[in-house]
């Protein structure tokens, strides 16, 4: 449903609602008043049933005008109906009904039926008035007072009446252009993002396949008889293809995700040993700057999960290879925990940390770090290479999988960033030696992403 008609839709449950609310403490104070069960209770039965099933019927036809048009003339009916048996002229008490129609025309309608009901009110409001100088005088007052005083109230209510409903009209027709404009710009903007973002897509697709060209030939060209120089330029080429590669396959990763084709595979895996090799294709890394990198395990986690194994790799790969890039000294400790999730039989939450003690980063920037393409400036950023996407890629594939992912810094002193993800623990699993690939538990991406959602 559009955005105008789901505002419009929930006017008129609103509206419903109160009515009937309203409805039901009126006969509830009738029956205190007049003490027992009078026409005037069955008229509001009567009243909040027809409501109820108009509500409920536009519901499903959504005909605005013609709810519109039906209240409308519920209401007009309804002020008649009380005015005139009592002799009350324009009964005040039915007012602030009159002045309802209008605004509920002006937002669930349009300007049309605002001026026409307007009118019509107006027309009952005179009638009102006509009929009250054929009405007898009540006692005690003085008749000229009293016509005088009935002519103001019909000029006053006219009035007041007529400013309201053009007011509304004039509202109701900005109010919905508005909407309209939108509506339109929403559409227009959501088209260029995806032409955008298949651009990006075909783009990078297309710069993968020749670069992986260069990198072949580059790693053929060091198995020949080079001198020490062409060595050093070959190995040039080699790193800068490879590090191009990464960025290409970073974007391609952004654009797929946004364009909601990335494809999330779940199966069993197990996580201890995943983590584990992740630490130790780390490790050459972080001993060369001097660093510790290690794994705890907890023994009441459990091993064997159901999850994205090469997406879980991917985000806890993001946070360990900052950890390294961005720590001159000290540790990087992985860490993790578990907790059952209770409403949902054997479904987990998980825990990741990675913590460094490596420079951190500046209160004012932690907000930003995970923006596209945002490297805070820090004494490590000159000689760090990357782009400033790892970041925003773990933040959203922790979404997509139904998690979240915070960070926490001190200047100086070292950065904690933790994933809370929802998964599947697998208790029957066979030892993962005994494992072949048709007895991996594959299961319907969709549908665990959705359970996964609804679990955390
Ligand atoms: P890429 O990951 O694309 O190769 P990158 O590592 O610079 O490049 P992100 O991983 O998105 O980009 O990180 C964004 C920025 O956040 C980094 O440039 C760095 O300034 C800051 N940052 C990330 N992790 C840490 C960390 N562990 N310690 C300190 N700063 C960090
Ligand atoms: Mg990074």
């Amino acid at each position: 449903m559009v955005a105008a008609d789901l505002l419009r839709a929930r006017a008129v449950y609103m509206l419903g609602w109160v009515f009937i609310f309203s409805q039901l403490i009126n006969i509830a104070f009738m029956r205190y008043a007049y003490g027992e069960w009078t026409l005037d209770h069955w008229i509001a039965v009567g009243a909040i049933s027809v409501i109820f099933t108009a509500t409920h019927i536009l519901r499903y036809s959504k005909a605005f005008m013609g709810f519109a048009a039906f209240y409308s003339l519920l209401m007009l009916v309804g002020i008649l109906a009380t005015s005139l048996p009592d002799q009350t002229g324009i009964h005040s008490a039915m007012l602030p009904l009159l002045v309802a129609g209008a605004v509920i025309n002006g937002f669930i309608s349009d300007w049309r039926l605002v001026m026409v009901y307007g009118f019509s009110s107006l027309a009952i409001v005179w009638y009102l008035y006509a009929m009250t100088l054929g009405w007898p005088v009540p006692a005690g007052i003085d008749p000229a007072t009293y016509q005088t005083r009935a002519f103001m109230r019909a000029v006053q209510t006219t009035i007041a009446f007529s400013m309201v409903s053009a007011g509304l009209a004039v509202f109701s027709v900005s109010m919905h252009h508005m909407f309209n404009l939108l509506e339109e710009n929403i559409r227009l903007a959501q088209q260029a993002d995806s032409a955008k973002t298949n651009f990006l897509a075909n783009m990078s697709h297309e710069l993968r396949t020749p670069l992986n060209g260069v990198i072949g030939m580059a790693r053929l060209l060091k198995r020949t008889e080079m001198t020490p120089t062409q060595e050093k330029y070959v190995d040039i080429i080699d790193g800068c293809s490879t590090g191009l590669v990464t960025i290409i396959n970073d974007v391609l990763d952004l654009s797929k995700l946004d364009a909601g084709k990335a494809e999330f595979h779940f199966a069993s895996f197990d996580l201890k040993a995943m983590l584990g090799s992740l630490v130790a294709l780390n490790r050459p890394a972080a001993i060369d700057k001097g660093l510790l990198l290690e794994l705890h395990w907890p023994d009441d986690m459990p091993e064997r999960i159901i999850s994205d194994e090469s997406r879980l790799r991917q985000i806890a790969n993001n946070l360990i290879g900052n950890a390294v890039k961005f720590t001159a000294d000290g540790r990087i400790d992985v860490m993790l925990q578990s907790r059952p999730i209770k409403s949902h039989d054997g479904m987990f939450e998980i825990c990741l940390f990675v913590r460094d003690t490596g420079v951190g980063i500046p209160e004012e920037d932690v907000s930003r770090v995970f923006n596209r393409f945002e490297q805070v400036d820090n004494r490590l950023s000159s000689t760090t290479s990357g782009t400033g996407l790892g970041l925003a890629i773990t933040q959203n594939l922790v979404e997509k999988l139904g998690g979240r992912v915070h960070v926490q810094s001190q200047l100086n002193e070292g950065t904690i960033f933790t994933v809370q993800m929802p998964v599947r623990e697998d208790r029957g699993a066979p030892a993962p030696e005994q494992l072949n690939e048709k007895e991996i538990p594959t299961r319907n991406a969709a549908a665990d992403l959705s359970e996964l959602k609804a679990a955390s």
